[in-house]
């Protein structure tokens, strides 16, 4: 059966209609991070499923990927790197663009925080469409660096984001509508 510590964490989660535009059921996790058990359950989850894989690096997505990535970093004795919106990152960047429901969106990474070779987990709240993971994926891979699975909270099963990102793993906590 399924980890007890699930349920917890997906009533934890707040859903929020018609936000940031109508029609949009808005995942909150703001709530989840209020619950001091599920919080530590949902970073414990992770860190279960990652700390013997090798991984070196956990890719976080701005904004949400900074709040679940670094805990889980620390924990499996790995770096974290931001994988930020433009014009964010001080230092030397290579950038991605991807396309949004509306015009288009880039993502931005430092270069030299990552080396080829290394092992990545991307990971970010929730995957609805696949874009954003598929982004960050790109800026990894395009410097060398094997993506060895994406994680994410949250999953909007019915966008099939899932299958966007081509044979690279999916792990996620909670399904939601
Ligand atoms: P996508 O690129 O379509 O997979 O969208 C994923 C990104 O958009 C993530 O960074 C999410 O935080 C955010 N996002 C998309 N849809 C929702 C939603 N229904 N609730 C909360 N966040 C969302």
């Amino acid at each position: 059966g399924q980890d007890p510590r699930i349920s917890r964490i997906a009533s934890a989660i707040r859903v929020i209609p018609d936000f940031p535009k109508p029609g949009i059921l808005f995942q909150d996790i703001t709530t989840l991070l209020l619950d001091t058990k599920a919080f530590r359950d949902t970073i414990d989850l992770f860190v279960e499923r990652y700390k013997d894989k090798n991984i070196s690096v956990v890719a976080g997505v701005e904004a949400r990927g900074f709040i679940f990535g670094p805990p889980i970093a620390l924990a499996i004795g790995a770096k974290f790197v931001p994988m930020r919106k433009p014009n964010k990152l001080p230092g030397e960047v290579i950038s991605e663009e991807y396309s949004l429901e509306y015009g288009t969106d880039k993502m931005e990474m430092h270069v030299g925080a990552v080396k080829a070779g290394e092992r990545a987990l991307v990971i970010d709240d929730l995957i609805a469409t696949g874009g954003t993971l598929c982004a960050a994926i790109k800026l990894l891979e395009r410097v060398g660096v094997e993506v060895v699975e994406c994680a994410c909270v949250i999953e909007l099963p019915e966008l099939k984001g899932r299958d966007r990102l081509g044979d690279r793993p999916l792990f996620v906590l909670v399904n939601a509508a």
